[in-house]
């Protein structure tokens, strides 16, 4: 088979699915990506976003943006390793460090990244990561990128992680890698038992909080400030490109672990810092993270408000108790359906299909923000009726 020829054959299937308005990726907003969208002119109400905190609108961040870019310019064209480091990212690690409550902090381009710096430094030759089977695929390309092992245990399934790490050699390096907040599914990972698990088996841990930080806990620090157990967990990674309003990935830890991933992470040393504006946003965000927790509340009230909606008229949100709410729909040529009279109806929703879900298992998910407003939800809701009714889903 030429190279070429797997394009040629997969291409039809994408102009089919364009032509007919069956396409749901890749839509190009005309607005800024707020509580409210438009697509070609058309108004939809923004459930598709990770935009938990609504502040990428927001005009102090927006403001410490353009003061970031007037001040160091639009980008650092280069690595932090060698040229790519400004005053300003230091004084974001350490903001961020002692916000996470963790010895140091060290700033990638992306929480992508991140995940494939920290697992393929940290999991050498001989070690084992241990994920759960429904972690992020950076965390699952972290593992294979490294050099170790990689075992995955059933889906927040203590009992099954608990049976892989009595399996393996108590002697070889362990970590154990965990979402906080699932990205698909919403439900938040059991860490008081992985931790317990954890201690026992002598297997360090890191949390990726990407969907977590600024969502959950007191501070809105996270899965480790939500369920009080901070400085327990080893490694803290998180991204900002979610409720952070901007780009970029963090991760926290002992000061000596983050110094030798600064050195050793090759997505870190071999791609180009993040530039001014995204460091200034971030700094921005965290101060509203630190001084507003209405915002938090808020989202949360949201939140609630969605899951008893979506439960009250009859959807299978499953195990899901965050802003990140999934629609179970099955069968995923009735999802893309049904995420078309949707977008028809007025929502931006994100359709989730094989291979991204098993098959059978494809869902509609929908994410909320502190900034949606009742009417917003309200509307959603009614076209939520109307669509699962013709649907046959409720
Ligand atoms: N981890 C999780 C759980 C995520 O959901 C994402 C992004 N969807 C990432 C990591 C990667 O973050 P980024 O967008 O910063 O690359």
């Amino acid at each position: 088979m030429e190279l070429f020829d797997k394009c040629l054959e997969y291409y039809p299937i994408v102009a089919e699915a364009k032509r007919t308005g069956f396409y749901p990726y890749f839509r190009a907003l005309d607005t800024e990506p707020d509580r409210r969208v438009k697509i070609k002119g058309k108004e939809l109400i923004m459930l598709g976003s990770n935009n938990y905190l609504g502040l990428t609108t927001h005009p102090k961040v927006k403001e410490a943006a353009i003061k970031a870019i007037q001040k160091y310019g639009t980008g650092c064209t280069g690595s932090r390793f060698l040229n790519g480091t400004l005053d300003i990212h230091e004084e974001l690690e350490h903001k961020l460090a002692e916000f996470l409550k963790q010895d140091d902090c060290i700033v990638f381009s992306t929480g992508y990244q991140t995940n494939l710096g920290v697992i393929s430094s940290l999991v050498r030759k001989g070690d084992v990561a241990i994920v759960d089977k429904l972690d992020h695929a950076s965390i699952i390309d972290g593992c294979q990128m490294s050099y170790g092992r990689a075992v995955r245990f059933l889906h927040n399934d203590m009992a099954d992680l608990e049976r892989i790490l009595a399996g393996l050699d108590k002697d070889c390096g362990k970590l154990i890698v965990v979402d906080t907040i699932f990205s698909m599914e919403g439900d938040i990972i059991d860490l008081p038992n992985v931790l317990k698990i954890a201690k026992k088996h002598k297997t360090r841990i890191m949390v990726d909080d990407a969907h977590a930080v600024g969502v959950l806990g007191k501070r809105g620090a996270g899965a480790a400030d939500y369920f009080d157990l901070e400085n327990q967990v080893d490694l803290i990674m998180g991204t900002f490109s979610k409720s952070f309003a901007t780009i970029g990935g963090y991760v926290a830890g002992a000061h000596k672990v983050i110094t030798f991933i600064r050195h050793q992470a090759r997505s870190l040393i071999f791609s180009a810092s993040i530039p001014p504006p995204a460091v200034a946003t971030v700094l921005a965000v965290l101060e509203i993270i630190k001084s507003e927790p209405e915002r938090r509340k808020k989202l949360w009230h949201n939140t609630h408000k969605m899951l008893k909606g979506f439960k009250d008229l009859g959807y299978n949100t499953e195990t899901s108790c965050t802003p990140v709410i999934p629609l179970h729909i099955g069968d995923y040529t009735k999802a893309i359906n049904f995420w078309h009279d949707l977008y028809e109806a007025g929502i931006f929703a994100n359709p989730v299909i094989p291979p991204a879900v098993p098959p059978g298992r494809s869902l509609i998910r929908t994410s909320y923000m502190a900034t949606h407003t009742e009417e917003d939800l309200d509307e959603a809701l009614e076209i939520f009726e109307k669509v699962g009714k013709k649907a046959g889903v409720i």
